[in-house]
């Protein structure tokens, strides 16, 4: 018996895991790194054609390679470091007052850009905007983005993504009142898109919009409801491992937040 204890700790120490993993000394060393890099360093500027008034302009964009994922919330609200590039999603044409996502920026009809140019454009004041933006100009970008929507009457999807996004703005502005409105109307929109639309929606594929809807529910008290769609999610056939393990954190979440309410 001790003779085959004996192998197989000389087997362990044999083993080389050098390439499996970085020392303590290197982790610390690339945090340095990462810590180092000044925030405005991860940005650039893009230049855009607004395909409203064909105004040329400058926006912000995020070097992705400068950037480093951290974790993610409960409704997949993303912590990067050492900047959030969600802050810098929303392009604003500073000639018209157009405003959208980026993904969405250049999709509008000539009806929708005649509607933006008769209802934005004369209520629109350009402002100039400092290169980090802080938490209010997110959420000021973003509000355009969504006034927008509304003018160019988008889908409900879109709509509710845009407000989906503006809720996570006041969470980081420790805002619950004003977190919890635009969150209520993210559950909404995304049940009428989840209904009615097609995938992927706004980069969202079916179960990822199942699991948020499941999550904007469970974040503004509608449990019940949240947990019809969880189950419906689980119904479905090839959940990635990633989606499995929010999807079992999501059900504690709900449960301790429906004990601590009795
Ligand atoms: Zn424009």
């Amino acid at each position: 018996m001790e003779e085959k204890n004996s192998n197989i700790y000389e087997l362990i120490n044999s083993i080389d895991l050098k390439n499996l993993y970085t020392s303590k000394e290197e982790k610390k060393t690339k945090e340095r790194e990462i810590n180092k890099i000044n925030p405005a360093d991860c940005l650039y500027d893009r230049v855009c054609e607004c395909p409203v008034c064909r105004n040329k302009f400058k926006t912000k964009s995020v070097r992705k390679s400068k950037i480093r994922y951290i974790n993610n919330e409960i409704d997949l609200k993303p912590l990067f470091e050492p900047i959030q590039p969600d802050y810098y999603d929303v392009v604003i044409c500073d000639k018209c007052g157009y405003s959208a996502i980026s993904s969405k920026f250049q999709k509008i009809t000539d009806s929708q850009a005649e509607k933006v140019l008769k209802i934005i454009t004369p209520k629109f004041y350009p402002k100039q905007y400092p290169d980090l933006y802080s938490i209010d100009d997110v959420i000021e970008r973003y509000q355009l983005a969504l006034l927008n929507c509304v003018v160019k009457n988008v889908k409900a999807g879109e709509k509710a993504y845009v407000c989906f996004k503006i809720g996570w703005f006041y969470r980081d502005k420790k805002d619950e009142k004003n977190e919890l409105k635009y969150m209520e109307a993210a559950f909404g929109g995304f049940k009428v898109a989840y209904e009615n639309e097609s995938f992927p929606m706004c980069g969202l594929d079916e179960n990822t919009l199942l699991y948020l809807i499941a999550a904007t529910g469970a974040k503004i008290g509608c449990y019940d409801e949240s947990l019809r769609f969880l189950s419906h999610l689980m119904a479905k056939r090839g959940l990635s491992i990633r989606l499995k393990n929010k999807i079992y954190d999501l059900k504690e979440f709900i449960k301790e937040k429906k004990t601590s309410k009795k």
